[in-house]
């Protein structure tokens, strides 16, 4: 299966993205967090795309689609795989049907504005592996430590409530018209995040029919 995950940032793709793969065995490909990782390693393109970032705007669509285009070609890509935070915009959505892919299924995760602002402040993300938590609704076993790999937690900087905001507006502005794109295909399903994540889960679960 080729999934797509939508939703405004904060929404639950990550989470859902991350348990989608346990359970259907395809990888969940995060372009937020493959730009992180390459902005500490401090790649070029790392370095490129760290303004854009920080400020939260869209890192331009052709450094994306090159990312996306190198990580799909990829041996475990072969039976499927989640894609958290790409297309984001009408021009990435294209280029990702020139490149022939198919897609099966488009999830569209809905949270409304006021919820997303609220839950950000209480968002952490493990350093080292990217891997995502919250205060309240996904807390890590023990305070500050990665449950996965042991790395330290901390806040991003685009979390920043004015930055969440400036992200917001960039995500219903460019990325929304997406819904509309792919509602036209047929692939659009919905899904409305739940205060507790095994309660999304479920409603995320039952639209795609797994
Ligand atoms: P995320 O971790 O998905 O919230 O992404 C964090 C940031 O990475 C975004 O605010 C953008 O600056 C950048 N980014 C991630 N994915 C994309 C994308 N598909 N197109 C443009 N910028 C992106």
């Amino acid at each position: 299966m080729n999934l797509i995950l939508l939703g405004a940032p904060g929404a639950g793709k990550g989470t859902q993205a991350e348990i989608i793969c346990e359970k259907a065995g395809i990888p969940a490909i995060s372009t937020g967090n493959i730009i992180r990782a390459a902005l500490k390693n401090g790649t070029e393109m790392g370095l490129k795309a760290k303004s854009y970032m920080d400020s939260g705007k869209l890192v331009p669509d052709d450094v994306v689609i090159g990312i996306i285009k190198e990580r799909l070609a990829e041996e475990d890509c072969k039976n499927g795989f989640i894609l958290d935070g790409f297309p984001r915009t009408i021009p990435q959505a294209e280029a990702l049907d020139a490149m022939g892919i198919v897609i099966d299924c488009v999830l569209s995760i809905e949270v409304p504005d006021e919820k997303i602002v609220a839950r950000m402040s209480g968002r952490r993300v493990c350093s080292a592996c990217g891997a995502s938590y919250h205060v309240e609704y996904k807390k890590p076993k023990t305070d500050g430590v990665c449950d996965l790999c042991g790395g330290a937690l901390s806040i991003r900087k685009d979390d920043e409530p004015e930055t969440v905001l400036d992200r917001l507006h960039v995500y219903h502005e460019q990325t929304e018209p997406l819904k509309d794109y792919y509602e036209k295909t047929g692939k659009l399903r919905t899904a409305i995040g739940q205060e507790e994540v095994a309660d999304t889960t479920k409603l995320v679960l039952e639209a795609l029919g797994l």
